[in-house]
């Protein structure tokens, strides 16, 4: 589909997509696809204050009838999937298989919250004391803000909506300045659902703000948002995190990663090659949990490296809208730039460069790259670095200690993984001595995880869990009750306070 009849099918008005001053340019081509509008920053206060009354009302709506909302939105989701992925191919680069991938995420999410809308469970917890009932209940929280990155524009926004409808907190979001058109799209498609849901949702339930850190920071900055939940860059959560901190916020914070894959000798090297390449280029290396680092056993390392050098010739690079293209644009320009020369610090650190060239016979005027495989004679600074793109960079190791050890030397923590078919090598990574990331998988990449689990990692990748399991959690405030149904007032600890 070319730009304009993706944006038609999805029911923009020229308006909507002309006269503004944000240009939104499409990587595929680098063609500017529209000039939207910007929330101004004098209006974020009322906008919040929106939020805040939408909370007196949604918060008192039963939780399970505040999943049939949710159950809708995956309804209208379900009908706009091949609309929408293709939107994201556009605003984002992906190929056509991932930005459908992207919407069925949004859809999963949306089933896992209609469940957790009824299961939103507390505790019983025993009493010392005779005559007496403790209790632990969670309540919703208040206004949810939502930043998020380029790379997943609206998948991240619909883990935290998701859990945030539920759990009883409005959202407003600011998606990245880089992709407002699929955050304008998803919100019509939210709205639709709206619509069908009736009069229990209050007017500013969910509001989409459009701008660049300024906005976001007018959100960071607010008491009356109590949870802010930011996807991005490290430096963007070295920035938000401690300003939420300061004023008492919960701060969720989903920040970079510079993920690993130990091949240990007895790994399935046919299955590992799938793995890595699916994880180290798809998406163009531009997925928080792509895989950067590649820590590899000396005794395998000719072998699997043979085998990589000729799994990479063979990737199509090209539009991503193209019937067998694996390798989209990079997001831009800049992120070229940024390429080239961490691949020439490299160099100049000692490594092997293969590929890494940009591409520019027989594709758009976008930013196109074959993937590169760095051979690296140890884990230098360029290799602790995330760089948003395909590099790969591979050591070798000698004892499982030592690849733990270089697993584990990097500031951030997102995702992380072995091939070994060894039982006790495979614990080992997974236990308190092996990785220490927020994902630890056997025999699978980093990458492509399932909306089931917690998502999210350590260190600098800033401690947040999003998603799955009991990531709800975050979006909720935990109260603990104690009733005395008795007629006397014993006190906790044994203490006599007679009066
Ligand atoms: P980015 O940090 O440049 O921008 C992310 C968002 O933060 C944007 O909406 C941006 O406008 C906003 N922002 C920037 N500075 C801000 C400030 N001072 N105050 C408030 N908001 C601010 O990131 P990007 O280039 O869009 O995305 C790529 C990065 O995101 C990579 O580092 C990647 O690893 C990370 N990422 C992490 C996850 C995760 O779940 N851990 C998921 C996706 C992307």
């Amino acid at each position: 589909m070319d730009h304009t009849t993706v944006l038609e099918s999805l029911g923009f008005t020229n308006a909507e997509l002309s006269g503004g001053t944000l240009p939104v340019v499409s990587p595929i081509d680098g063609t500017t696809v529209a000039n939207i509008h910007q929330t101004a920053v004098a209006d974020m206060p009322a906008i919040i204050a929106r939020s805040q009354d939408a909370f007196k009302a949604w918060k008192t709506v039963p939780a399970p009838r505040r999943g049939e909302l949710v159950r809708l939105l995956g309804e209208e989701l379900r009908a706009a999937k091949d609309a929408l992925g293709a939107l994201v191919t556009l605003e984002a680069g992906k190929i056509t298989s991932e930005g459908l991938g992207e919407v069925q995420e949004m859809i999963d999410i949306c089933d896992f919250a209609v469940g957790q809308s009824r299961q939103l469970y507390g505790l019983t917890i025993a009493s010392e004391r005779p005559g007496h009932r403790m209790s632990e209940t969670w309540h919703p929280m208040g206004p949810c803000g939502v930043i998020s990155a380029f790379n997943f524009p609206v998948a991240v926004w619909s883990w935290n909506a998701a859990l945030a409808l539920v759990a009883g907190d409005p959202v407003i979001w600011k998606p990245s300045e880089k992709s407002p058109l699929t955050a304008m799209a998803s919100m019509k498609i939210l709205q639709r659902a709206l619509d069908r849901f009736g009069d229990d949702a209050p007017d500013g339930l969910c509001q989409l703000v459009i701008g660049k850190a300024d906005i976001g920071e007018a959100l960071v900055a607010s008491k009356d948002v109590p949870i802010l939940s930011a996807t991005g860059s490290t430096r963007m959560g070295s920035i938000v995190g401690p300003k939420v901190a300061a004023r008492w916020g919960r701060a969720i914070l989903e920040l970079g990663g510079n993920n690993a894959m130990i091949v240990a000798p007895s790994a399935d090297l046919e299955m590992a090659v799938r793995g890595i390449v699916f994880s180290a280029v798809g998406t163009a290396g531009q997925r928080c949990t792509s895989l950067r680092r590649l820590i590899v056993h000396k005794s395998i390392k000719a072998d699997l490296m043979e085998r990589l050098k000729a799994a990479y010739a063979s990737l199509p690079v090209g539009d991503p809208r193209a019937d067998g293209t694996l390798i989209g644009p990079l997001i831009d320009q800049g992120a070229l730039k940024a390429m080239q020369s961490a691949l020439d610090r490299a160099r100049a650190e000692g490594g092997t460069v293969h590929g890494g060239a940009p591409v520019t016979d027989g594709v758009p005027a976008g930013a196109y790259v074959t993937p590169a495989l760095v051979e690296m004679p140890g884990q230098t600074e360029t290799v602790k670095t995330e760089t948003f793109v395909p590099i790969l960079y591979v050591m070798e190791y000698d004892t499982l200690d030592e690849a733990i050890h270089l697993q584990n030397d990097v500031p951030q923590g997102l995702s992380s993984c072995i091939f070994t078919l060894n039982l006790r090598e495979a614990e080992t990574f997974l236990s308190t001595t092996g990785s220490d990331c927020g994902i630890a998988n056997v025999n699978i990449g980093p990458s492509g995880a399932e909306i089931g689990g917690a998502f999210g990692g350590e260190k600098e990748t800033g401690g947040g869990r999003e998603s799955g399991s009991d990531a709800w959690k975050g979006y909720m405030r935990r109260q603990t009750s104690t009733v005395n149904y008795s007629a006397d007032l014993p006190l906790a600890q044994g203490v006599s306070f007679d009066i």
